[in-house]
């Protein structure tokens, strides 16, 4: 097995590298920018080079560049080395673009897509309620037509980042006489309308990242469907698609291991270094083997990219285990911090991104907990996995959102 690139692509590669060096970080007047404002001009640049936003087409703000799995991965590898703001991983850019280039009306993508990739316009995704998370389809929020507008009603519930959304893609009952799931349509409301009342949730780590939302006869254009009326299930099967494929990156994996591997060597257990004790290196190695796994498994799934074969089985595999692995990991590191787990980071300092030592993976422990259950439960994602993976029967409890 050759896993490495060919000289056309290694030349590719040092041009990307050039590019960096010139570009991220940004120099003079521009380093005074906003964060957003510096992300947003340097996406500009990356996208008129054709390194972001590559399968966009250029009518809707894309650089429309001939797919090349390998090219992408470069691209990835490079920026990420350089902790350059490509291609966001952004609710908007990775579940809702990909949704609206699927189903979208031309006037949609022209006016939403370009902003989105920017970082201009933000996105949140109104699916969960209070009563409806992995049996998604008993979703109550009622949406009614009244001339030429959607009356919305109803409640949304840990909706991530609605406090500084520009946009919200919902799901909402639209026809009441049909059946579950044949009675959805897919909206996009504008969060400054009248209305719409946003609540933020506290979490166990201290930070508030997600929303309860109030929808309280907020009026949207009747336009702003995406699909067909009562057809929002099948477009939302999409978003769902993209937002596991958000979560489950091998590398990502690999580099929260050799973080943890950094830390362990700072820390002092019974008397003597961590990684000197004998069942801390014995997990140490078991959670290796299963990151070795994901990634040889994430090479196998690029090679038939590459080839412009489906992934198949594997792929329903990667969230599952990068989210297993997450837990693994953060566990190990919660033991690793001992008594120092007990005064864990105020909010503040969680929120100013200024956890202290071994602080921070306590907050990565109970990240890793809710990580396991945004996207569909690891325990959906067991029974995606048995029956359309392995053709198991049918759990004949529930009807999923996936
Ligand atoms: C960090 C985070 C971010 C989120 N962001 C968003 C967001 O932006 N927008 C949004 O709409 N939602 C969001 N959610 C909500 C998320 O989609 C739901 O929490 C998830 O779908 C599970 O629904 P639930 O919480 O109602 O749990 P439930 O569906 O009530 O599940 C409870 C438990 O029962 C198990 N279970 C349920 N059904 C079955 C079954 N058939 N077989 C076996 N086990 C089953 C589950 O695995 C789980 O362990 C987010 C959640 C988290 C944690």
């Amino acid at each position: 097995m050759d896993l490495s690139y060919s000289e056309e692509y290694e030349e590719f590669r040092r041009e990307v590298q050039a590019f960096l060096k010139g570009y991220w970080p940004l120099q003079g007047d521009e380093a005074k920018l906003s964060h957003r404002e510096q992300a947003t001009l340097f996406r500009e640049r990356a996208i008129a080079q054709g390194y972001a936003a590559r399968a966009i087409p250029k009518r809707y703000g894309g650089s429309e560049r001939e797919a090349d799995v390998l090219k992408a991965r470069i691209i990835g590898e490079e920026f990420g080395k350089a902790h350059a703001p490509g291609d966001i991983r952004s609710i908007g850019a990775s579940m809702l673009v990909p949704t609206l280039l699927e189903h979208g009306q031309e006037w949609q993508k022209e006016r939403f897509i370009a902003p989105t990739i920017r970082g201009e316009m933000v996105w949140c995704q109104g699916y969960s309620e209070p009563g409806a998370g992995s049996d998604l389809a008993s979703l109550q929020t009622k949406a009614e037509l009244d001339g030429d507008e959607w009356v919305i009603n109803g409640h949304k519930v840990w909706t991530t980042g609605a406090n500084i959304a520009d946009y919200m893609f919902c799901l909402c009952r639209t026809e009441p006489e049909a059946d579950k799931h044949g009675g959805i349509s897919y909206l996009l409301i504008d969060m400054k309308s009248e209305g719409v009342q946003v609540s933020l949730l506290r979490q166990m780590t201290g930070t508030a990242d997600f929303c309860e939302v109030f929808l309280n006869s907020v009026r949207i254009p009747a336009e702003n469907i995406i699909g067909k009326r009562g057809e929002g299930w099948n477009v939302s099967r999409s978003t769902l698609k993209h937002e596991r494929n958000m979560i489950g990156s091998a590398e990502a994996s690999r580099a929260t291991f050799r973080s943890l591997l950094k830390f362990a060597k700072g820390v002092q257990l019974n008397g003597r270094p961590a990684l000197e004790d004998p069942v801390i290196r014995q997990r140490f190695a078991q959670i290796e083997g299963y990151v070795t796994a994901h990634l040889y498994s994430g090479y196998r799934q690029l090679t038939l990219a590459a080839r412009g074969q489906e992934p198949g089985l594997a792929a329903m595999l990667n969230k599952l285990t990068s989210t297993n692995i997450g837990h693994m990991l953060a566990k190990l590191a919660f033991d690793l911090v001992g008594d120092q787990a007990l005064e864990s980071p105020s909010g503040d300092e969680v929120m100013n991104l200024k956890p202290r030592g071994g602080q921070a993976w306590v907050s990565q422990y109970m990240w890793s907990l809710g990580i396991a259950i945004a996207g569909g439960t690891a325990n959906i994602q067991r029974n995606v996995i048995a029956e359309r993976g392995l053709g198991l029967p049918r759990d004949r409890a529930v009807q999923r959102s996936n």
